[in-house]
């Protein structure tokens, strides 16, 4: 399995990205030696002399602006992305409705996968649409063949891979190819993979966006969002962050920054444990199938192996058939696996999912009840006799009923 530090390192001989993460954006030799950048509050920045303030000239400007805490994150997240900046947004929602607002204006047309997360759609079926943007699904199996989706306004393309619930691969590779021929932008939520996994700039992608809220805060305490972009659409980012007057709380940044420190090595277990789980479930009578694009038999997995350099820990199964019964007792038996949205912590994570009532390019069918599973860090032998007694309970209640 690859774990995405081997090798990895720049052309040029630069860090690896386990490295450059525990790094990059630190410089204890300016805060008296200490290993963290410290939490600094502040809306106001004294100037030194009048000359100073009508220039805005100084390192830093205004708290909105940006301060040696935000500063410290990008700068480490950059290293990571390999763009040319990363704007920090108070969710990962808002990365992605600042990051389309900034490369869409009226009059657009925006090709958005239709098996994206669905607050993003909600968005263009709202916001966007009120605003003049026109949105078309397509299909995420879709890869050069966008192409025939494409008008002479189609601005931009957004990708999310695997698919939120579903975990369908896509082609970035192609789609990007067709995109850079037309000079159309692509954008991927690469929340699943991380810039660990994943590198969305080395294929061509314009612009990263992560829901840090998951894997680099990794601890289901802070919500934040990241936006790494590079050329026109970076500059577009910036820009626009400036005019809403984006701004993420420095204890909240200072908390993704811890845990993007330890990144690497929460997901190489996120990825193990999620493995493992994903085989042993796979082969139990309870089980229909199994969604993870690392297993094999994933109808995704080669592209997977071809693009990505790890797995995280978030993956679905389609249950056998049971009545609506028997899956509220599975649920109801979990102990150690919590039943909540958002997932990247260290605490294993199931919900219920069902797509067919908003997907509209593909048609969402499951053959029994789809469940998503997040793989904390609990010791694996607890996680499966976790489930393992909720599947008794699913097994009494399918016969009571
Ligand atoms: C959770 C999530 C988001 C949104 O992040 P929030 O911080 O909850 O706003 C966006 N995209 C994906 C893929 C997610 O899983």
């Amino acid at each position: 399995m690859a774990d995405g530090h081997e090798d990895d390192a720049g052309a040029n001989g630069g860090l690896r990205p386990a490295t450059k993460i525990v790094h990059s954006g630190r410089d204890p030799r300016r805060f008296d030696g200490f290993v963290n950048t410290p939490v600094v509050r502040g809306s106001t920045v004294l100037y030194a002399n009048y000359d100073d303030l009508i220039h805005h000239r100084a390192r830093y400007t205004y708290g909105r602006h940006g301060n040696p805490t935000s500063e410290s994150l990008q700068t480490a997240l950059k290293a990571l992305e390999g763009g040319d900046g990363v704007a920090i947004t108070p969710s990962g929602l808002s990365a992605v409705t600042t990051a389309l607002l900034a490369l869409l204006v009226s009059g657009d047309h925006l090709l958005m996968v239709d098996t994206v997360y669905r607050p993003t759609r909600n968005f263009c079926d709202g916001l966007l649409a009120r605003l003049g943007v026109e949105t078309t699904y397509y299909d995420p199996l879709l890869g050069e063949g966008i192409e025939g989706l494409i008008r002479p306004n189609t601005r931009a393309i957004f990708l999310e891979a695997p698919g939120s619930q579903s975990f369908e691969m896509q082609d970035v590779p192609a789609i990007v190819a067709v995109a850079k021929a037309r000079g159309i932008l692509t954008l991927i939520d690469n929340t699943w993979a991380t810039p660990l996994f994943f590198k969305p700039h080395a294929l061509g992608v314009d612009v990263s966006i992560q829901a840090g809220t998951k894997y680099i805060c990794g601890h289901a305490d802070v919500s934040i969002g990241t936006i790494s972009a590079v050329g026109e659409a970076w500059k577009k980012v910036h820009a626009t962050c400036g005019l809403l007057g984006i701004t993420v709380g420095p204890d909240d940044v200072a908390l993704a920054a811890r845990g993007l420190r330890t990144m690497a090595v929460r997901l190489a277990h996120h990825q193990q444990a999620a493995l493992e789980m994903a085989q042993w479930l796979a082969a139990r009578p309870e089980v229909s199938r199994v969604m993870h694009p690392a297993l094999p038999s994933d109808p995704g997995h080669a592209i997977w192996k071809r693009d990505f350099c790890g797995a995280s820990g978030l993956f679905s199964i389609i249950l056998k058939p049971v009545p609506p019964a028997a899956v509220a007792a599975f649920f109801d038996a979990l102990k150690l696996f919590g039943m909540g949205y958002s997932w990247g912590g260290y605490e294993s994570l199931a919900i219920p999912f069902d797509c067919s009532a908003y997907r509209t390019a593909t048609k969402w069918q499951a053959e029994g009840p789809a469940v998503r599973l997040h793989i904390g860090l609990e010791d694996m032998a607890d996680l499966k006799a976790d489930i393992d007694q909720a599947f008794a309970s699913l097994r009494a209640a399918s016969q009571a009923g």
